[in-house]
């Protein structure tokens, strides 16, 4: 959108929260904006290539709790877009794998597809979708005017009757106290106490054989390490073995600083018993996720601010956590802002 452009609905953050948002709101008529700092569609729903390969590095599988959020899995199945990958991950003990019967989705081509599928969606009804782009500031639009602005980096202005939020919260706050708007002490409070763990993943590409359990994944809640996966066995990475490996929430926090070459050792370490004899690591790399996961939540789906001009806060730190919750708070804030500008 060109300088001081005007829509109905900006929304920040193109992940699954901001998607599920955009689809309703353009769904019903209102013109939307979609502005994200990273170079498409996702956020957290990351894939990345390395070399012939390919691994998913952010959020790795989800799970499927609520009725609404079923009908959109089934959808998305239906195009051939997501499959089962499991019913559950050993916890790599000699007690193997531990299905417990509860279906776990992956997506075809890597978690980033589900994103470029919904962005494709939005915008062919209608929805304008900006990546690469950072918004410094949300402000009250000036002179009077009703609604929003936001400036970017790349020195734009975009107005809108209003503002949907979908960063995680400490990011969000940090874009409304730039802009001096007023927030309540009760709504202040409420963003300020949901907190994030962050993540150090590795990214590691494998030439030789990798044993992990079946389907492929060990899960170690609680671990200094909680999670190694084999891409290639997910089926996203034909070309290549690459294993996905993440620190667990406090080990990340406790490395969190130290730089890269002190941690990629570790992550090799924690994979190792998992190579095949001869088997070796030939290319790798880390990736800092800094708001991970979320570890206080709001209890709603989201938080519409307590002023008369509609801004909302959403995203997985609201209602429910994960992917599912940022689906849900997407939706719930879609609706809700759709009727409020009716
Ligand atoms: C390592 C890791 C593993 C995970 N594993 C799982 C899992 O297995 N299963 C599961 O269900 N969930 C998992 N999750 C959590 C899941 O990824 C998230 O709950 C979900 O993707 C959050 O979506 P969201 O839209 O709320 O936020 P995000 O995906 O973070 O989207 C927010 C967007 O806002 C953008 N943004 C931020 N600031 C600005 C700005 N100033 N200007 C413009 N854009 C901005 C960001 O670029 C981002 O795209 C995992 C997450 C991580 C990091």
């Amino acid at each position: 959108m060109s300088d001081d452009a005007m829509a109905d609905v900006a929304i920040i953050g193109a992940g699954i929260c901001g998607l599920m948002a955009a689809a309703v709101l353009a769904l019903r008529g209102l013109k939307v904006v979609l502005i994200d700092k990273g170079r498409g569609a996702g956020g957290r729903l990351a894939t990345r290539r390395l070399g012939a390969g390919r691994a998913d590095h952010g959020a790795q599988f989800f799970t499927v709790r609520s009725p609404l959020f079923a009908d959109w899995v089934e959808r998305w199945q239906a195009v051939g877009l997501v499959y089962q990958w499991a019913t559950g991950w050993s916890d790599g003990s000699l007690a193997g794998t531990k299905p417990d019967g509860h279906p776990r989705y992956a997506v075809h081509g890597g978690m980033n597809a589900l994103a470029k599928h919904l962005a494709a969606q939005v915008t062919r009804e209608g929805a304008i979708l900006q990546t690469g782009v950072r918004v410094t500031a949300v402000s009250p639009a000036p002179a009077g005017g009703p609604g929003w602005e936001l400036a970017a980096d790349d020195g734009s202005r975009t107005g809108a009757r209003g503002v949907v939020l979908t960063a995680p919260a400490p990011q969000s706050l940090a874009l409304i106290d730039a802009g001096h708007t007023h927030l309540t002490a009760a709504d202040r409070a409420a963003l300020a106490a949901i907190e994030y763990a962050p993540c150090l993943c590795g990214l590691f590409t494998v030439r030789g054989g990798v044993h992990l359990p079946a389907p492929g994944a060990v899960q170690q809640p609680g671990s200094d390490i909680s999670w190694i996966a084999d891409n290639q066995r997910k089926g996203i990475s034909p070309e290549a073995t690459v294993l996905t490996v993440h620190g667990g929430p406090a080990w990340s926090a406790a490395h969190y600083e130290a730089p890269d070459a002190a941690v990629q050792p570790l992550l090799v370490d924690a994979l190792r018993p998992w190579l095949d004899d001869g088997a070796e690591v030939v290319a790798g790399e880390v990736k800092r996720w800094r708001y991970a996961v979320p570890v206080t939540q709001h209890a709603e789906r989201m938080l519409r601010s307590s002023g008369a001009v509609p801004l909302y806060f959403g995203g997985d730190g609201f209602g429910e956590p994960r992917v599912e919750g940022a689906v849900l708070s997407g939706l719930a804030i879609g609706h809700a802002l759709a009727d409020e500008l009716a």
